[in-house]
């Protein structure tokens, strides 16, 4: 297993690990992010092989070519056949432009990639080792039930998701709490921040670490690496032989954006990625003038899983490009800037901008988008306004959410009522299980104590 890939923080200050223990860990001990030393390169017939393969058996090789001996092949054909059971589709809006519809898992939205295949990765190496894990999730809605429906059945671990009750819309609500098994779900009497307080306190609190207790938040590179099957399945699907792609992403906490580079990396190739922001435009300023600075407290827009002022993903995109971005959010080493600029156009989109590029993208195209999609849209035509459209070129606009999921908006906007997937539909009739719970930590800590 000499050529296993090794994962090191991008903190520098903390011991190299093998995948399985970045995963099981989340996030490195000295508060960094764990980033592969060696990115797989995939040739260009591997690339143009995956045009003829289903999702999930591009899943299967490009997982291969990060785990290597790490697993046995049965077993990651098993993960990925059912970590990706449901559709990925592609829509032309027109000449060779295209949404890459993410919207069909589970929970209606992207995470469920990422979160299906890390919850079955983690579950084989616990299995192998006989551990078990108490997974301590703190949602402000999409996040918990994307965790909870992905870890839903799965053997040796528990799940529990702290909500603040209310905050969260009720079919973000049954999403959770219509699961039960092994998924505990928690209304917490206050905020996000709440609820994320008590996680932070329950991880450093030595009295539970009987418990095990592990994270599945964003920063675990277990989440990184799914999110690059997508662009290669896009890719494989409409590319023309070596020819180069300009991909949209809407982005938040980047985690989506950090696949793409990392797919590009692997050798997908690409002309140029466009980041797209909401009203928090930390990262285009960041990119035109490599001055850093988090907006603290974050701005709320339309495109609300978006609404992040200090994306953790920045430090992995920064290290990538020899630079250090402290997680606190100090810039201690500029990257190469030259470099990112050549690779990444981005722009921040305000919600006037995000109503009307729904509607035009309706009116002109017969395109749904609802708010997070509608950005990475608006992104890609203001793109073309600064960079000349090129009707031979292909394009991919990346949607990563269903319109259901945003009915009023899409109602006031489009005077229509998007069907809802089949992963939503009859929610509304199944019971609900959850706990209510108030802020202190004491309670808190009596509940996991008392019910693990
Ligand atoms: C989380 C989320 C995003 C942002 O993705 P990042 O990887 O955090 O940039 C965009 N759209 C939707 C619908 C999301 O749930």
């Amino acid at each position: 297993m000499s050529d296993s890939i090794m994962y090191y923080s991008t903190n520098k200050k903390a011991p190299r690990v093998a995948f399985d223990e970045a995963l099981i860990n989340g996030q490195a001990p000295d508060g960094g992010l764990y980033m592969p030393e060696r990115i797989p390169k995939l040739s260009t017939e591997t690339i143009r092989s995956f045009k003829d393969m289903e999702f999930f058996e591009i899943a299967y090789h490009i997982g291969k070519s990060f785990l290597g001996e790490l697993i046995d092949d049965d077993s990651l054909k098993t993960i990925t056949r059912d970590a990706y059971n449901f559709t990925v589709p592609i829509e032309n809006v027109y000449e060779r432009k295209y949404i890459l519809r993410l919207d069909r898992g589970p929970t209606a939205s992207f995470k469920d990639f990422a979160a299906r295949m890390m919850a079955r990765l983690m579950q084989y190496f616990i299995t192998k080792t006989e551990r078990k894990l108490l997974i301590l999730v703190a949602t402000s809605g999409d996040t918990g039930s994307a965790i909870a429906n992905a870890f839903y059945g799965l053997d040796n671990i528990e799940v529990a998701v702290l909500f603040p009750e209310n905050e969260v819309s009720e079919r973000q609500r049954k999403q959770m709490t219509t699961l039960q098994k092994n998924i505990t779900i928690l209304a917490l009497d206050g905020k996000f921040d709440d609820c994320q307080k008590l996680v932070k306190q329950a991880f450093s609190d030595p009295e539970l670490d009987y418990l095990d207790l592990s994270s599945a938040n964003s920063i675990n590179f277990g989440r990184i690496l799914p999110q690059t099957i997508y662009y290669f399945y896009s890719y494989a699907k409409l590319a023309k032989a070596n020819e180069k792609v300009i991909i949209s992403i809407p982005s938040g906490n980047f985690g989506n954006m950090m696949g793409a580079i990392i797919a590009s990396r692997m050798g997908l190739p690409v002309e140029r990625f466009i980041i797209a922001t909401n009203e928090n435009d930390e990262f285009p300023k960041f990119l035109e003038s490599g001055d850093y600075h988090k907006i603290e407290p974050s701005r709320n827009c339309l495109s609300s899983a978006m609404n992040v002022g200090h994306p953790s993903n920045l430090a992995r995109l920064v290290d990538l490009f020899d630079g250090h971005l402290d997680t606190s959010g100090e810039l201690n080493k500029i990257p190469d800037m030259e470099k990112l600029q050549r690779l990444i156009y981005s722009i921040s989109i305000d919600d006037t901008e995000t109503r009307q590029t729904i509607i035009e993208a309706y009116k002109q195209c017969e395109i749904v988008l609802e708010p997070h999609g509608s950005v990475g849209w608006a992104g890609l035509r203001n793109y073309l306004k600064d960079n000349g459209n090129d009707s031979e070129k292909l394009y991919i606009s990346v949607e990563t959410a269903h319109p259901a999921k945003f009915p009023e908006q899409i109602i006031e906007l489009l005077g229509i009522d998007p069907e809802l997937p089949p992963a939503l539909q009859g929610l509304e009739e199944k019971p609900e299980f959850f706990d209510k719970m108030g802020i202190t930590y004491e309670q808190f800590k009596e509940y996991l104590i008392n019910n693990y």
